[in-house]
Formats: C-alpha cells, sequence, structure tokens
C-alpha cells in the first residue's frame, strides 16, 4: 500500500499564502479541558465531524469567550453530545476537547478560484473536489459548506499586498471587499472521520482526559512516513494524531486526473 499527503504548495511568502487561503472563523466549539488529574489545559484543533445540535449551543457558544471545564464537567458534556447525536463512543476517546463546530467562516483577501485552500487549521476544497472525495469516501469523510464571509476583489494572482501592520493576517482588513459574495463558486470543508493508529513516540498520556505528551513532532515533509501496519482502511484519514490528511493511492490517481489547483499529494 502507498499513502499521499495532501498539502499546501509551497508559496513565496506569508502574505502570499494568506492572500490566497484566507483565514477561519467559527462560532461554536467544545470548551477547553482544565484537567485536574494531568493538571494540563489543554484543547485539540481538529476539527468535529458533526454538526453541534440546538440543544448545546450555549455551552459550545464561543461568542462572549471561550469557555473551559474540569475533567468531570467536560465528561458530562461529551455525553450529552453523544447522546443527542445518538453516537456510539466515550468522552475523551470518541470525542476531544477544543474541536469546532461546523460552518467555517472563511474571511480571504482575494476572490477564491483554487480547488484547494488552505487556510491555517482547515482544508476547504471546491465543488468538484468534494464531488469526488463523495463519490470514492463518503464514509469516511465529513464534508460541510463554507461561509465565505469576507471576500476580497483582488485576483490572487496579482502582486500580493503587505498590510500597513506587516501582519499576513490583516491583509483582509485592508482589502477592497466584494459587496456580494453569491455570485462567487461554493466551498467545502473536509473533515476525515478517523485517524491512523499513533506514529508518534508518546511519553506519557493521562488516563483521564487523553493528554498526550509526544517526543518528537514530526512535521518535516520528508519526515512524514505512513506505514501499512498503522492503516485503520481508511481512503481518506487523519495521520495519527496530527492535522495532516492522507490519502490512498486510488483517491490520490482520481484527484490527479482532474489536475487540481493550489494542492500537492506527497508520497508518505
Ligand atoms: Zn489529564
Amino acid at each position: 500500500m502507498r499513502f499521499w499527503q495532501l498539502s499546501a504548495p509551497e508559496y513565496a511568502s506569508d502574505y502570499q499564502q494568506a492572500n490566497i487561503n484566507g483565514s477561519i472563523d467559527w462560532d461554536l466549539q467544545f470548551p477547553t479541558v482544565d484537567c485536574d488529574v494531568c493538571l494540563t489545559s489543554w484543547e485539540g484543533s481538529r476539527p468535529q465531524a458533526y454538526l453541534c445540535p440546538e440543544s448545546l449551543r450555549c455551552e459550545m457558544s464561543t461568542r462572549d469567550h471561550k469557555r473551559s471545564l474540569f475533567h468531570s464537567e467536560h465528561v458530562k458534556l461529551q455525553k450529552k453530545f453523544l447522546d443527542e447525536l445518538n453516537l456510539q463512543g466515550e468522552p475523551f476517546l470518541t470525542l476531544r476537547p477544543g474541536g469546532r463546530f461546523p460552518p467555517l467562516q472563511l474571511d480571504i483577501p482575494s476572490r477564491p478560484r483554487a480547488d484547494f485552500l488552505w487556510p491555517f487549521g482547515a482544508v476547504v476544497v471546491s465543488a468538484r473536489i468534494r464531488d469526488l472525495l463523495v463519490d470514492l469516501c463518503h464514509q469516511d469523510v465529513a464534508i460541510f459548506p463554507v461561509n465565505l464571509r469576507k471576500v476580497g476583489r483582488r485576483e490572487a494572482k496579482l502582486p500580493t499586498p503587505i498590510p500597513r501592520s506587516g501582519e499576513p493576517e490583516d491583509i483582509i482588513n485592508e482589502a477592497p471587499l466584494l459587496a456580494d459574495t453569491s455570485g462567487i463558486e461554493p466551498y467545502f470543508e473536509v473533515v476525515p472521520r478517523q485517524q491512523s493508529r499513533e506514529h508518534r513516540v508518546i511519553e506519557s498520556q493521562c488516563g483521564a482526559c487523553g493528554w498526550i505528551k509526544t517526543k518528537v513532532i514530526q512535521t518535516k515533509k520528508w519526515e512524514r512516513r505512513m506505514v501499512e501496519d498503522h492503516w485503520n482502511g481508511e481512503r481518506i484519514f487523519y495521520w495519527g494524531g496530527t492535522l495532516f490528511i492522507a490519502v490512498t493511492e486510488d483517491v490520490k490517481n482520481a484527484l490527479q486526473a482532474v489536475h487540481p489547483s493550489n494542492v500537492e499529494l506527497i508520497e508518505m
């Protein structure tokens, strides 16, 4: 078996990256956990593969401020969530603290044209890529429409503007925006439902909240090795406990056949 990582291409600068891919925001997410067993406060950065039930929106709201809960309170909230959606699962095994809920709000300084967008913390795709993934691996992936909140009028091909603050994320504040985004092609967030087995070297793991302390965080492209023993059979999945998304060779071939833009497929 061979596996392929979906990856953003290299950009000339952080400004270009921010200009093409934009940035994300959201209204609802699981609170952070303040674990009284390992004395760690933490939250995962993976999105939930489920919509937030109506009855729990208040408890998941980030509108006023981000919330945190002690371990036992978090277990209660996670159980409520599992019951509400009629899901099998265990708190802190099936779910993690901090996961945000769809829909994603996307602010993008240039008019989006690419098949893949890589705002920090999310993978966003065009309708034709959504169709292809639904076709090939609908059981392994949840896909949600993205709300295009602010969209710039410029084309990404023009030289990238540098904001007065010098911060890439401020490009959106100075970009001329489209008054009406209804003419923009829709975009979708891709959320794999499962992950491959943990490949990182685990130093310790909390028995209550599952907090993992790893020895080395492997991030360099050449270090991303996915072996078949770690594979759980999904055609699209997160690589262990990371945010990297991997696909099987048939999905890679189907993607390559449509020549998607703004993505690289790297053998793992
Ligand atoms: Zn803990």
